[in-house]
């Protein structure tokens, strides 16, 4: 029913409805690692309360799934038996578009937010899940998942056995980074192969079977499961000495931070389409699985004064590919080897 045509009533019930499946949904998903539904529905019914909660503003409840990380994820408990992590610098979503119009509406409300013209650093979504990382002098002391944005699991010895996480840096930093773990396609299609031999369940796609190998009690577990990383995001730029997105990914890459080389800096939004034709051609060619691109804007000095929701940070933003696609990469990955 067009949102116009509800009444009060069913507004709420609806909006009621649509909180609860996407909360069952992220249950599966963040805690089981076993979706039951494609991206795609879960994004289609986000969007729908989304629009149903712009306009009955009065009913958006401060639990809804538009307002939390990852709602459905039981971050504080313990389900799977790893240690807490409290993230003192909330572990943020990201905001999502589906097409390059909704890009260039983000753009004109960035640039007017702003006090300077934007230029944007454009990175592949990595298709993973999100890791927090603490260096002390140079050393890794712990790592852990965003879970809750606020609370995350302790995954300090999974993530050492990840061949690609330095140990040590280059310099003796303190610092915190964040990234993505990701299980690369030759990886998923042989782990789901050797499962289905064994008869056990086969991992829905490369993300899930990242989150469920990262998120094990035995780090053996992990070790055998060949996964892999990238590190792009520090809430602690002063530490690294550099003022832009794309400066903090070639840092990283000094530092031995295993760093995405796709990234590109635009100087106006209108190019963001090449980037995104670009890898929607070449997405199915990439050793690892991508959802979209994400937009930042290149100024730190910026992110500062844009700040960030609840749930998302405002000087970034997602496009995700049309899931058509997705659907198709899934299956080529599932049925190669
Ligand atoms: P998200 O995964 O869409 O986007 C945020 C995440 O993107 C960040 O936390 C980060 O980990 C990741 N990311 C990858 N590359 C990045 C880069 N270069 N820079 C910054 N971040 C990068 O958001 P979310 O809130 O975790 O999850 C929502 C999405 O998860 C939904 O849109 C849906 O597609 C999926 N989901 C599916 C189900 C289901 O049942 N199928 C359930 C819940 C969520």
């Amino acid at each position: 029913t067009p949102i116009e045509q509800l009444s009060f009533t069913q507004a709420q019930q609806e909006i009621k409805d649509l909180s609860d499946e996407l909360i069952k949904w992220g249950r599966e998903y963040y805690e089981d690692d076993n979706p039951s539904v494609e991206d795609y529905v879960y994004d289609a019914n986000y969007a729908r309360l989304v629009a149903l909660e712009k306009a009955y503003p009065t009913l958006v409840m401060p639990d809804s799934p538009t307002q939390r990380v990852a709602a459905g994820n039981a971050a504080d408990s313990g389900s799977r038996g790893l240690a807490k992590v409290v993230h003192p610098v909330p572990m943020l979503s990201l905001g999502d578009v589906f097409s390059i119009q909704e890009l260039m509406d983000w753009d004109a409300v960035t640039t007017k937010n702003a006090s300077s013209q934007q230029h944007y650093n454009l990175e592949l979504k990595i298709d993973g899940l999100a890791i927090s990382l603490k260096y002390e002098n140079g050393r890794l002391i712990q790592a852990s998942t965003r879970g809750d944005g606020s609370i995350g699991e302790d995954v300090t010895a999974n993530v050492r056995t990840i061949k690609e996480i330095p140990e040590t840096l280059s310099e003796p930093l303190t610092i915190e980074v964040r990234g993505e773990i990701y299980m690369g396609k030759a990886s998923f299609a042989r782990l789901n192969q050797e499962r289905d031999e064994a008869g056990e369940a086969v991992f829905a796609n490369p993300r899930n079977a990242a989150a469920g190998s990262l998120r094990q009690l035995d780090p053996k577990i992990t070790a055998a499961r060949q996964l892999s990383s990238f590190i792009y995001y520090t809430a602690q730029n002063d530490v690294i000495g550099t003022d832009t997105q794309s400066g903090v990914l070639a840092r990283f890459r000094e530092l031995g931070f295993p760093v995405n080389a796709d990234n590109r800096v635009i100087t106006k939004m209108a190019d963001v389409k090449t980037y995104i034709d670009e890898f929607t051609a070449k997405r199915d060619q990439l050793p690892f699985g991508i959802d979209g691109v994400v937009v930042k804007v290149n100024d730190l000095n910026m992110e500062n004064e844009l700040g960030n929701t609840v749930k998302i940070p405002r000087w970034a933003i997602a496009y995700k590919f049309p899931p058509e696609e997705a659907l198709t990469v899934v299956r080529d990955i599932t049925w190669t080897v």
